[in-house]
């Protein structure tokens, strides 16, 4: 079986260093390799920028610095790299250095809603806790972009300590969540010591980890990996992947083992101009996702950190996607649309209108295709709130004499005197084949 492309095979053989066949999939070596200048960046993919392009990359590297696994390397389209979205995804651009009045060092509010070292407590039941500076890839798209390449090092014991101690102090934290950086950057056996902490905590149910490492380094998920999730059950994963051309070989041969291995796989897509901001390329995303027993999450609004304003759609783009996922595939395939509130409120769901109009018993709702339809509420409901005592009740029914008037268009599923059950467009598909039927 050829294991390689051609691509990963010349990207291997320039690196050298004793480069042996096995060593692409070691992921040690590949995070030995990762590309954090401009030149090898050059090299390796066998492009040539021009000397201003270099130049405004490199001011822009003073600020966020590069790294890319030689594996996520070999999946940029060199003769149409300026496009590409893994390009774009990793590679830094001037734009990152325009700071527009929105911006934010931490919009998130993480920092102030920390107790604890590396801990984010902002829902009740749950925290974040950030075991990990450090990536195998600076997303150009990372939320937490103030952090990158900041303290080039993971956090000791005494460290995760803390954390772990005000998890075990406080027993309404039932789900805890491992971020970073990437947690999967830690080795094999001091994740196993933060596992096995987590779990001598009674009150601690599930643990999630957030990780990238499918994406932009799958030959992490090593089957050693594997075995220390397997003593830790119940461990749940989210991965990132933001466009269908990551989904790769070498991709799903990890989210496959990981599935394997009994772990419910969420994706965590963020909506990115010039990168994945189309209804068909989030179509084709979602639906290779759960065909790799991923179940796709969140679609995040690209958030208000500095150095994003390139990054960020409107709302509206994002309501688009959701209007072209929603009855138009799998219901599981379609995450939900969040924007994290800037101030720490945390994640909003939004999602296109379904819902027209209420009347006291009944509901106007439209669906996927433009049927408008109604739903009769029941008429014995007694709503809790109400004290029953009619007898006081300051509401006078008696409408005589009001006009009366032939219902249009939505009042005629509104009222009771109508039979009227939706309002169907001529054209439509469904109700055409009904009649070809
Ligand atoms: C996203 C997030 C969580 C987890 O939220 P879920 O909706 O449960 O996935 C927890 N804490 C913080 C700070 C978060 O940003």
């Amino acid at each position: 079986m050829n294991i390689y492309t051609s691509e990963q095979k010349e990207i291997a053989n320039k690196i050298g260093d004793n480069y042996q066949i096995s060593s692409w999939r070691d992921w040690k070596w590949q995070i030995r390799h990762s590309v954090r200048d401009v030149k090898t960046f050059e090299h390796l993919l066998g492009v040539t920028f021009t000397e201003d392009e270099i130049n405004d990359v490199e001011e822009t590297l003073r600020k966020f610095p590069l790294s890319i696994t030689p594996y996520y390397l070999s999946l940029i389209d060199k003769n149409n790299y300026a496009t590409d979205p893994i390009f774009r995804q990793s590679f830094p651009s001037p734009s990152e250095l325009v700071v527009s009045q929105c911006d934010h060092a931490d919009p998130l509010h993480e920092e102030a809603d920390s107790p604890a070292p590396g801990i984010t407590h902002r829902y009740p039941d749950r925290v974040l806790f950030h075991i990990s500076n450090v990536c195998s890839m600076y997303c150009r798209h990372c939320t937490r972009k103030r952090k990158v390449g900041d303290v080039d090092s993971i956090p000791d014991r005494e460290e995760i300590n803390k954390g772990l101690d005000y998890i075990r102090q406080t027993p309404v934290i039932r789900d805890v969540l491992l971020s970073g950086g990437d947690p999967l950057m830690l080795s094999d056996e001091y994740l196993d010591w933060i596992l096995t902490e987590l779990r001598t905590i009674p009150h601690v149910q599930v643990v999630r980890i957030g990780t990238r490492m499918p994406v932009v380094l799958p030959y992490r998920i090593t089957d050693s990996l594997i075995e220390v999730f397997k003593k830790h059950h119940p461990i749940w994963i989210n991965t990132h992947f933001n466009h269908p051309r990551e989904i790769t070989p070498s991709a799903k041969e990890s989210l496959a083992k990981l599935a394997n291995a009994g772990i419910p796989l969420g994706n965590q897509t963020v909506l990115l101009a010039g990168i994945n901001d189309c209804p068909h390329i989030i179509k084709a995303l979602v639906q290779k996702l759960v065909e790799n027993r991923v179940r796709p999450y969140y679609l995040y609004q690209c958030d208000l950190s500095e150095g994003l304003s390139h990054f960020r759609t409107t709302v509206g783009k994002g309501m688009e996607i959701m209007e072209s996922l929603i009855g138009h595939t799998s219901g599981f395939a379609v995450p939900t649309y969040v924007i994290d509130a800037p101030g720490g409120g945390g994640k909003i769901p939004v999602m296109p209108n379904y819902l027209i109009t209420l009347a006291t018993n009944k509901v106007v709702l439209r669906n996927y295709e433009g049927v408008i339809t109604s739903y009769q509420e029941p008429d014995s409901y007694e709503p809790v709130f109400c004290d029953r005592n009619c007898a006081d009740c300051k509401l006078h029914l008696n409408l005589d004499g009001a006009e009366e008037y032939e219902g249009i268009g939505i009042m005629r599923l509104l009222a009771d005197h109508d039979d009227t059950i939706s309002l169907t467009p001529e054209d439509n598909d469904r109700m055409k084949r009904r009649n070809n039927a």
